[in-house]
């Protein structure tokens, strides 16, 4: 920044004075640091395997039309049909263990993933068995920021509000993020530091109830057997987890800003 300029310097050594500069550069972001300055995001202790099961091979309770979530001790597994039905998606989350690596491409064993899911329903197990290599990416932790625009710059998604993927809201709030922005940035053509305040007003709260509600889903989804989980057992088998939350998947972007004019 030269005062509130944001002043972009490329590998190539081109320098640019952008009219506003829209920090979208995931969860290590550059621009965050440059906005609120220097963080780490933290490691989180949980991992995720994400693996494709083709459907030929895939037990029939998982072909169904639904998202399936199993929940236990420390663990979660949601599957649900993509790609047509040709695969059934399964995302699990466990203990990180000593796996810290954060990217879409490192890759776990399947027997790694079997061994975090031993001794579970046997229907879930064959499930797994019947896998393709699994994904494994060790999930970070950044707590809510209190703003995040200074002078012509502003962020968007991860970026701004990196989440656990407990509500699968990352990217869908990326996607709420950019259409909110294009509407405020469209209202004030004149004057854009303007939208980029508006922006930040109407979707900061937003964004962090839902990083505040996916991080608490770490802790409900994984309690140990005991009270708290048979209350929790007793909740989710009167409402869907999903479906209670209206809030998340009511939200309209045009909505929210025709409301705020
Ligand atoms: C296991 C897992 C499961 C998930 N499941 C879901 C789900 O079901 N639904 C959902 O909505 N979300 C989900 N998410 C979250 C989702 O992946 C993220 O929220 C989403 O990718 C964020 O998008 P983004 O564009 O903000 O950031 P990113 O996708 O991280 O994109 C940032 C981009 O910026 C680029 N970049 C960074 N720095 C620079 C630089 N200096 N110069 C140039 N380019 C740069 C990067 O290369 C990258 O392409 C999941 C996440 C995980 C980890």
């Amino acid at each position: 920044f030269e005062g509130d300029q944001a002043v972009l310097r490329f590998e190539d050594g081109e320098t640019v004075r952008p009219d506003i500069l829209i920090g979208a550069d995931g969860v290590h972001s550059r621009v965050r640091n440059a906005i609120v300055g220097p963080t780490q995001a933290r490691e989180s202790g949980i991992c995720a395997f994400r693996a494709l099961v083709p459907a030929a091979k895939a037990p029939d309770f998982a072909r169904r039309h639904a998202q399936t979530l199993w929940i236990g001790p420390d663990h979660h597994l949601v599957h649900y049909p993509v790609s047509g039905e040709e695969y059934v998606n399964l995302v699990a989350f466990a203990p990180a263990g000593a796996s810290s690596v954060e990217s879409w491409t490192a890759t776990a064993t399947l027997r790694e993933l079997l061994d975090e899911f031993a001794g579970w329903d046997p229907r879930l197990v064959e499930l797994i068995t019947a896998a393709d290599t699994p994904g494994r990416w060790a999930l970070l932790d950044r707590e809510p920021l209190d703003h995040w625009n200074r002078g012509n710059a502003t962020l968007l998604g991860d970026a701004a509000h990196p989440m656990f993927p407990f509500f699968a809201q990352g990217a869908a709030q990326a996607i709420e993020d950019g259409a909110v922005l294009a509407l405020c940035l469209a209202a004030a053509p004149d004057n854009p530091i303007a939208a980029l305040g508006r922006y930040e007003e109407l979707r900061r709260r937003r964004t962090a109830r839902l990083q505040e509600v996916s991080h608490g889903r770490s802790h409900i989804n994984h309690l140990p057997d005991g009270p708290e989980q048979r209350a929790r057992d007793l909740e989710y088998s009167q409402a869907d987890p999903l479906r209670a939350n209206g809030w998340i998947y009511e939200y309209d972007p045009e909505t929210a800003v025709s409301a705020s004019a």
